[in-house]
């Protein structure tokens, strides 16, 4: 919050206290929330708050670069916070646009044979996969039961080519 404060005085913004409410609920709640829930928290704490403030507030921490701005295929926009400390990967729901952050020792281990392999040094790192998340899975086994694949990749891995 510090922050956003420090790089908005030097953008010459005044502080707001409607801007401010939206940005400490947006940090106070975390990852991944498109505007409509924002501003649903948001009228909690300040029911004088309006749209626009959001979507202005949400513009304006995007431009100081503490927040990103993903699209999903749906059209929704979902914000969260840049945190380059952490890097951890996504897997992405093309359906409901629902992430799934995970760390993978295997695929650690693939990036520095591969930066081996290529002769350089890694730096920032993001892998990010798309595909369908297993609560829209579900649904989609209800409508359509010949789609078995991945219901238990513990078990189903792929059998070599013979
Ligand atoms: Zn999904």
């Amino acid at each position: 919050m510090a922050v956003f404060r420090d790089r908005l005085r030097k953008r010459g913004l005044k502080p707001a206290s409607q801007r401010d409410d939206v940005a400490l609920t947006f940090f106070k709640l975390g990852r991944h929330i498109s505007a409509e829930e924002l501003y649903a928290e948001v009228k909690k704490v300040n029911p004088h708050a309006g749209q626009a403030t959001i979507y202005r507030t949400l513009r304006l921490l995007k431009e100081c670069e503490l927040v990103h701005e993903r699209y999903f295929s749906n059209g929704k926009g979902r914000y969260e916070i840049v945190n380059d400390k952490d890097p951890r990967h996504r897997f992405i729901c093309d359906r409901c646009g629902r992430i799934i952050e995970f760390q993978n020792a295997r695929l650690e281990r693939i990036r520095f044979a591969v930066a081996r392999e290529l002769g350089v040094l890694l730096g920032r790192q993001k892998i990010e996969l798309y595909g369908i998340c297993p609560r829209c899975l579900k649904d989609e086994r209800r409508h359509n039961p010949a789609i078995r694949l991945f219901q238990n990749p513990q078990t189903r891995r792929c059998a070599p080519a013979s």
